[in-house]
């Protein structure tokens, strides 16, 4: 009998997940800003020390609250790679930002910090590192070019929880941070994220924009006597019974992240040679940790990664490519500045992530190592 396909991913449950939400329901509150919320929000903060916590419905809702808490108005420039996902994007996009995009790194999909500088101009307002596959952008280098121009720094850190940039938790650095939970991260609620505010100035509008332009938030703390309409905003709180997800991975993030270091590292053990035949393999740079969100390579032709699936696909091993560069999407590319972006290019073509989840055995690893040994013709 053919062996079972390995998934790409897999979400799991790791342990407290269906006792929460049954203690949600149990506590007659499902809807958002309740117990479990306030739980996951504290545990966030004591695990990783971000200053504030907003638990979102997603990632893509954290990078909303973040432009709009940035004050982007139409005609303001925002600065992010290409090599992203569109969320990132998008969310500056409805507020009728510019988007410059900026090439990658050579030796990692994350942006080139040395070309950010010269796209700067008097409208520009924000820049916006995403942390590819969880691996730090080197955050002093941004900062530099942020305080030396006044322009704020607004964290992508969806695939990077559990991160560290020269010991700070990815995140936690800029003004903002958003964080994903959705089913592909390392730390799951099915769709969900949260927003870090390190910038305490942005505190009470944060929470006010959380809860629908209403100064609710404040209402229940007591802190005003009747509550309305104050500000633009939307509906960017999750359900306590996601929350309660949440919180039950959330208990368990310590054996859940070092399962997956020990996949990646073994991966890594397994492959890394194939770097000897040109193939890119991940790179952590000495500022940075690998919070194990990934595990990818770069391979030299368009062709050849297509192959690769496909070969890997006879040995029921399902890998996937990640991102077209933005810069060339149908939505973007009539407003692209005609700039190449080669190393995005190089990326959209030749990336292959391999399956990564805590539920993937020893001889699923075997499975695959052999198999993308075996495309190169070399010995397992
Ligand atoms: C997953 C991801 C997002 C979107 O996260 P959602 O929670 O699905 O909205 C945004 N940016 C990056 C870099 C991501 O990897």
């Amino acid at each position: 009998m053919a062996e079972l396909p390995i998934p790409f991913n897999l979400p799991h449950v790791s342990g407290n997940e269906l006792k929460y939400i049954e203690e949600a329901i149990a506590s007659k509150k499902i809807s958002g800003n309740g117990a479990f919320t306030q739980k996951c929000q504290g545990v966030l903060s004591d695990s990783f020390g971000f200053r504030k916590v907003l638990l979102t419905s997603s990632c893509t809702d954290a990078l909303e609250m973040a432009a709009i808490l940035a004050d982007i108005k139409p005609g303001d420039e925002v600065i992010m790679p290409s090599y992203t996902f569109v969320s990132t994007a998008n969310a500056f996009i409805l507020r009728g930002a510019k988007i410059r995009f900026v090439d990658s790194r050579s030796d990692h999909p994350g942006m080139d910090e040395e070309l950010v500088e010269a796209l700067v101009t008097d409208r520009t307002k924000a820049i916006v590192p995403v942390h590819y596959a969880g691996v730090a952008s080197d955050m002093d280098a941004l900062l530099s070019v942020s305080e030396k121009h006044g322009i704020r720094i607004i964290e992508d850190a969806a695939q990077a929880l559990d991160s560290y940039y020269k010991g700070r938790s990815l995140g936690s650095i800029g003004d903002m941070g958003a964080f994903s939970f959705h089913e592909t991260k390392n730390i799951i609620s099915g769709e969900g994220g949260c927003l870090v505010v390190s910038d305490s100035k942005l505190d009470d509008r944060s929470e006010i924009i959380w809860e629908k332009g209403t100064n609710r938030s404040a209402f229940w703390k007591g802190e005003v006597d009747k509550y309305g309409w104050v500000d633009i905003g939307s509906s960017f709180l999750p359900s306590e019974l996601t929350a309660a997800f949440l919180y039950g991975q959330l208990e368990n993030i310590a054996s859940i992240q070092k399962k997956r270091l020990e996949i990646w590292n073994r991966y890594d053990e397994r492959l890394r040679d194939l770097q000897d035949l040109g193939i890119q393999m991940p790179a952590i740079p000495e500022y940075a940790t690998n919070n194990a969100h990934m595990y990818y390579m770069v391979v030299r032709t368009e062709q050849e990664r297509n192959d690769l699936i496909d070969h890997l696909k006879r040995f029921g091993v399902n890998a996937v490519f990640h991102y077209l560069g933005l810069y060339k999407s149908e939505y973007f590319k009539d407003q692209h500045d005609g700039r190449a972006l080669t190393e995005c290019d190089r990326y959209t073509r030749g990336l292959l992530r391999l399956p990564l989840h805590v539920g993937l055995s020893d001889s699923d690893l075997d499975r695959v190592c052999r198999a993308v040994r075996s495309f190169y013709n070399l010995s397992f």
